[in-house]
């Protein structure tokens, strides 16, 4: 797996205080690194145990969507699915310089749970059935809902309703495309949602549909530009993907996940990323099917 340079250039950092041993806590944090645990015990043989060992873990997360996961000039990703990668990460008692993140796509998030390229996924991903045949999911951590994006001074499309027979870009591999279909829409699709942008500026689209946090994600960052318009009309509870039948990882997930809800620290991970454009809300409650 290759390891980027900048996380290679801080592993290098942080070796005078970081022994390689992976459950050696790597000191003081600085005020923006999430606080690896001091001291954890896993049982033998689980993943826990392995990722805690290696001190090392692989994280798919999304690179070019804003607010929940995108990379930042140095080319680290920033956003709210990336904190709560992180704090899972810290939990196992790995230091963020031992995260090496990977870009998963909506298409190929299954695939890559499935072959070992990553450990977990933490990708604006919705738990649905048809996804827990071949991978399993914990969380949710959050409720989001497909919503429609369009130019700023379109005046024709106010909700789902207006798309029938209407191009609409989305990504392939999402649950918004299959949505599209369904409702009658002409599915664009492409493999990003920021690749809609430009067909939308153009008028090959008329709008792009995808969970209303990513569509505002997208306004947010081409102020001015683009308009988020109706309501939700799908409920998309995002999880966290891991191998099938992981049953001890996925319950450890949601006991960390339980855990941050109690502490405080998925608020603060929500207030410090997505949180700078939408309003907080409570999390839902873990599924632990
Ligand atoms: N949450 C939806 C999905 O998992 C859409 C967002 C995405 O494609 O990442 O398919």
């Amino acid at each position: 797996m290759r390891l980027r340079k900048s996380l290679m250039i801080s592993a290098i950092a942080l070796s005078g205080v970081l022994a390689l041993s992976a459950c050696v806590d790597s000191g003081a944090p600085t005020e923006e690194e999430t606080p690896t645990e001091e001291v954890v015990e896993f049982e033998a043989g689980t993943t826990m145990a392995e990722l805690n060992e290696a001190g090392a873990i692989t994280i798919g997360t999304k690179f070019d969507q804003p607010l929940f996961g995108q990379v930042d000039a140095s080319g680290d990703p920033q956003g709210f699915d990336v904190e709560i990668a992180k704090i899972i990460a810290s939990k196992l008692g790995i230091p963020e310089s031992g995260i090496i993140w990977t870009e998963t796509q909506s298409a190929n998030r299954e695939p890559f749970i499935q072959s070992g390229e990553v450990d977990i996924v933490v990708a604006t991903y919705t738990i649905n059935d048809k996804r827990k045949e071949v991978i399993s999911f914990a969380g949710p951590y959050y409720m989001a809902g497909q919503s429609i994006l369009t130019l700023a001074d379109n005046k024709d499309i106010k909700s789902e309703k207006d798309l029938t027979g209407q191009p609409v870009c989305s990504v392939t591999g999402s649950t918004p495309a299959a949505k599209l279909a369904e409702i009658g829409a002409e599915p664009v699709l492409t493999d990003t949602y920021s690749n809609c942008l430009e067909p939308l500026r153009t008028g090959q689209v008329v709008a792009v549909s995808t969970d209303n946090v990513i569509l505002a994600g997208l306004a947010a960052q081409n102020e001015g530009e683009f308009k988020v318009v109706g309501k939700p009309f799908t409920e998309e509870p995002y999880g966290i993907g891991l191998a099938k039948d992981d049953t001890e990882f996925r319950d450890w997930i949601n006991d960390v996940l339980e855990e941050a809800y109690e502490d405080g620290s998925y608020e603060e991970a929500w207030n410090s990323t997505a949180g700078t454009v939408l309003e907080y809300v409570e999390p839902p409650a873990v599924d632990r099917y």
